[in-house]
């Protein structure tokens, strides 16, 4: 039987690194603790590097590019093909980790765990589709084309909100691209990482191909950006951060791919199906514990439905059950990833209510739950408000009421975050104003889910660069090469 996470977990075992092709501890051996986000407890150890580990995995990454790099699409394809299914198959294993470390339903742990296989399957696809493009000559004594190459080794570096899934929609397309990869996740959630890595190997990846590093996050960053075979960075977390590293990348001029923060709004309209809009607020707030990159951050309601919007609201939160994922109670929300986020959350709460605001319905903090909160949401919060003004990343919104499209799309753009944005209308004319007007690259038009894996994702302003998902997200981990090629009359 395959050794898994979970059989490392239940003997008490370190959950290694992957550096070429090995399962590693760290060099000198340090460890470092994962826990339950439910109670705090101790679940796992893993191995902790730090500058040696991201070094050594960068060159075993940039050994292994020379004969990667020149594989046929076909063979790549065989291994994405192959990770896909054997993650499908572990999925029910995997997405319980996924629960176990961020607190996440675990029906959300298994839909992550799908989604992410699913990246392997569409990018062992597309890359066997024509890459390249000949070009009209005005010349006759010319050819000229152009053909894409992979751009090196990819490092790859990810949050702890959807672990799997965010490393997976950079790794099925570098490795499809012919690029190797170093990843470095979040050490708050490394844990179904480790297995997305231990299907690769199982799939047949060559030694060195994809690495895994665990270790202090600024220091092995900044060890792989300066590593001379780095071609991309490709980083989602936060935009302080991804400006940091921004700023490194441009020491060695590094292609960066950025996948930043949020502040979606969430507008409803009083021609909207009022029904569908709630339904769709409670996904697009409350899934995974609200914090989502593309979470509904600030709901506008059009004032002539405010006061029905606002009662139904407060129902949706008291009904909601909070508590353990992996338990035997039913729960629709569980904790926070841990007392710093709950912290920041409360934060933001409470210079609202300062501001003016109040919560309908019950306040959210639980007493003594450290990483708990009820869902809710506050209205009549000042403009000026941290929760008007910052990403929420956390279970509670502002609700704001607006009188005209005008005015909701010029205060849905008033914020230096450009990722997501959400509409409920039915007029079909106004629905295209909103796709040309909402300053945002992500749009969910009477639909609160956005993401899958053949559309483009990604954000504008100060939520990044590039995108994620379908064609565009190969395009990331390739470079294009013009050639002009003389031709001589016979
Ligand atoms: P974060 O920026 O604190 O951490 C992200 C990753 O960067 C983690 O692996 C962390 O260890 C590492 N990191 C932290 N400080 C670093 C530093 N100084 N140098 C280098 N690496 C560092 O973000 P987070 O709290 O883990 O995640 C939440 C943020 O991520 C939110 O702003 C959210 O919107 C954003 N996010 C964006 C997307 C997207 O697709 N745009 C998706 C998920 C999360």
């Amino acid at each position: 039987m395959a050794i898994t996470t979970r059989a490392l977990l239940d003997a008490g075992a370190v959950v290694p690194m992957l550096i070429g092709g090995e399962w590693v501890p760290s060099f000198a051996s340090n460890l470092r603790e994962v826990t339950n986000p439910v109670d705090d407890r101790v679940i796992a150890q893993i191995a902790y590097g730090g500058v040696s580990e991201a070094q050594s995995a960068a060159d075993q990454a940039t050994a292994a590019f020379e004969s990667w790099s020149n594989t046929s699409s076909r063979y790549r394809a065989d291994i994405l093909w192959r990770t896909y299914e054997l993650i499908l198959e572990r999925a029910d294993e995997i997405g319980a980790l996924l629960s176990l470390e961020t607190g996440k339903l675990l029906s959300e742990g298994i839909g992550e765990t799908r989604f992410s296989a699913e990246y392997f399957r569409w990018f062992s696809e597309e890359i066997r589709r024509p890459q390249g493009e000949v070009f009209a000559s005005e010349d006759r004594s010319r050819k000229q084309l152009s053909i894409s190459r992979p751009i090196g080794v990819a490092a790859t570096l990810t949050p702890w909100n959807f672990p799997l899934s965010i490393q997976a929609r950079k790794v099925a397309p570098a490795l499809a691209a012919g690029c190797t990869v170093v990843a470095r996740p979040s050490e708050k959630a490394p844990l179904a990482v480790g297995e997305l890595f231990r299907a690769l190997v199982d799939a047949g990846l060559p030694p060195g191909v994809a690495n895994l590093i665990y270790g202090p996050a600024s220091i092995q960053s900044n060890a792989l950006i300066d590593h001379d075979g780095i071609g991309v960075i490709s980083f989602t977390g936060s935009t302080p951060v991804g400006s940091a590293l921004m700023r490194q990348a441009s020491n060695r001029i590094v292609r960066c791919a950025l996948e930043l923060g949020g502040d979606a709004p969430y507008i409803i309209f009083s021609d909207a199906n009022i029904d569908r809009a709630i339904e769709g607020l409670a996904i697009a707030k409350f899934r995974n514990n609200g914090q989502s990159c593309i979470a509904a951050n600030r709901v506008f309601v059009e004032d002539s439905i405010m006061d029905q919007v606002c009662e139904r609201l407060a129902k949706l939160t008291s009904s909601m059950r909070i508590g353990d994922p992996l338990g035997h109670e039913r729960v629709d929300l569980g904790p926070l990833i841990d007392s710093s986020r709950v912290r920041d959350v409360d934060r933001i709460c409470r210079d609202a209510l300062d501001s003016g605001a109040s919560f309908l319905g019950e306040s959210p903090i639980v007493p003594d739950g450290a990483n708990f909160m009820r869902p809710g949401f506050l209205v009549d919060a000042a403009f000026d408000s941290a929760l008007a003004k910052e990403e929420v990343f956390g279970p509670i919104a502002g609700v704001f009421s607006f009188s005209d499209e005008d005015e909701v799309i010029h205060r849905a753009n008033d914020t230096k975050m450009g990722l997501a944005g959400y509409a409920y209308t039915n007029n079909q004319s106004r629905i295209w104003r909103l796709a040309e007007k909402l300053e945002v690259g992500i749009l969910g038009l009477n639909h609160p889910l956005p993401s899958v894996v053949y559309s483009p994702m990604g954000g504008l302003k100060g939520s990044g660069l590039g995108r994620e998902g379908a064609h565009d997200g190969l395009l990331e981990y390739l470079e294009t090469k013009y050639i002009s090629i003389g031709i001589e009359e016979k």
